[in-house]
Formats: C-alpha cells, sequence, structure tokens
C-alpha cells in the first residue's frame, strides 16, 4: 500500500478514517449504516473529496462498503458467514499448529514472545484496532514462520475476515482471554507439545467465535461522529482488573509479565 507523503491533507483524511473506525468499533455505527459524504464532510468540516479518500481506505480495509448504487455503509459480516470463516480456519490450523510444533526454532518462538508482548500492550491501553490487529496477526505470523506462503496468504484473508467481526463485536473480555490462550499455545510450541498445541488452538478459535456477539443498537451517523474532539476513546471500554484462573484456561501463569520476558 504507498503511503502519501504527510500532508494536512493526508492528516485529515486520516482523522475522517479514524474516527469513523473507532465510531464502528465502539458501535456507536452500526453494519448497514449509510455513511452519507456531505453529512461527514459537514461533521468534519472539510470537502467531499477528503471525505472521499477516507470512504476508500476504509474499503480498501473491508470496513465499510463502496457501491454505485448505494454509496458509502459499514460493512455487514453475517454470523453465519463468520461460522463458516471460523470452521475453515480450524481445519487449516490444526494442521498449522502441529507443524510449527514440530518445526518452529528457538529465534521464532523468542519472535513470538515479542509479538505477545506487543498484544498485552495494546490489550492494557484499550487501544481496539491495535489489539484486534496483532491478535489476528498472530496467527497469520505463524503461518508465515513455515515457510508455505500459500497458506500464509489463504490465512490472512480468512483471518481478516474474522477481524472485522472480532473489531466490531469482541469485547475487552474477550480479547485479554484471546491473549492468555495465545500465551498458552506458544508455551505448548516451546515444549514441542504437539497435541497439546493442537488442543488449545482448537479451544481458542472456538472461545473467540463463541465470544462473538451482535448488538442490535439503532444506527445514526451524526450523533455517532458528532462527539469526536470531546470524548477520550477508551472511557468505555477500559479494563484493567486481574482475572483468575478458568477451566477453559488453564495457565494463567504464563499472562505474568516475568513468563512474557522470557
Ligand atoms: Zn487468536
Amino acid at each position: 500500500m504507498p503511503s502519501p507523503a504527510p500532508s494536512p491533507e493526508a492528516s485529515a483524511t486520516q482523522r475522517i478514517a479514524d474516527s469513523i473506525t473507532t465510531a464502528i468499533v465502539e458501535r456507536r455505527l452500526m453494519p448497514g449504516t449509510k455513511l452519507a459524504e456531505q453529512k461527514i464532510a459537514d461533521v468534519f468540516k472539510v470537502s467531499r473529496t477528503l471525505v472521499r479518500q477516507a470512504l476508500n481506505q476504509l474499503s480498501r480495509d473491508k470496513l465499510i462498503t463502496l457501491e454505485a448504487a448505494r454509496g458509502a455503509r459499514v460493512a455487514e459480516p453475517s454470523i453465519e458467514e463468520a461460522r463458516q470463516v471460523f470452521e475453515a480456519r480450524n481445519l487449516l490450523e490444526a494442521a498449522m499448529i502441529k507443524r510449527a510444533a514440530t518445526e518452529l526454532r528457538p529465534a521464532q518462538i523468542a519472535e513470538l514472545r515479542a509479538h505477545l508482548r506487543a498484544e498485552i500492550q495494546a490489550v492494557k491501553n484499550s487501544d481496539v484496532p491495535g489489539r484486534t490487529r496483532l491478535l489476528a496477526d498472530f496467527h497469520v505470523v505463524i503461518a508465515r514462520m513455515l515457510g508455505n506462503k500459500v497458506l500464509a496468504g489463504m490465512l490472512g484473508d480468512l483471518v481478516s475476515r474474522c477481524s472485522l467481526i472480532a473489531l466490531m463485536y469482541q469485547s475487552a473480555h474477550s480479547a485479554e482471554h484471546s491473549f492468555d490462550e495465545h500465551v498458552a499455545i506458544v508455551d505448548a510450541l516451546e515444549k514441542r507439545d504437539a497435541r497439546a498445541a493442537v488442543r488449545l488452538m482448537q479451544a481458542h478459535l472456538h472461545n473467540v467465535e463463541r465470544n462473538l456477539q451482535l448488538d442490535p443498537r439503532t444506527p445514526d451517523l451524526e450523533s455517532a461522529l458528532l462527539p469526536f474532539g470531546a470524548l477520550p476513546l477508551e472511557a468505555a471500554t477500559r479494563r484493567l482488573a486481574p482475572r483468575g484462573a478458568s477451566p477453559r484456561n488453564p495457565a494463567p501463569r504464563s499472562a505474568t509479565p516475568r513468563a512474557l520476558a522470557r
């Protein structure tokens, strides 16, 4: 993706794109909401050209759909589509993680630990787009480490279809849970325990799918975008309370900073 030289126009475009992304993430803009160019231009006091650039960027990220007849709308990934994507991921990733347990080198395990440190940072900072991207990338990074570009490409596509849904429907609690499960998976890889790694990965994908929830609220473009500038983005989602062990999360000790620093 070519990145334009920094300019006032580019930063205005980015600000609009970020605001709409955050509104989607915070569920103030629900799937299917029409994104009228003129209304957005009025809210941000910019030209429609800049708004169109922001919408094009969001369309490339698959967060919105652009159709000549209907204009721009927040994308509507269906839960049924999500179910099918998770089924495909389950088949693919069980085989992938089994290979990873025997083939990953110590340096690659260390890379995964570094990725986990970035994940927990984003989770703690309530950086919703960041944590969504990093939690998804974890799976693609493992595929890439196996050196199979076809597998990595397929998984990247499947994971990004899940990401849009996770971005919209994943809670802070569920994101933190995903992080703990990633740590347990890397622990199993480090021990070269293929059976545990497969079991943990399948349980993880099952949990992520189960924790996504639809929230049927009424969309309203103007009221969703107007609060920008005044509203702290993380206020609604901040949640740093520690959590204890559960039967599904058998390795909470791994989530300590000390264990991560290995
Ligand atoms: Zn995951």
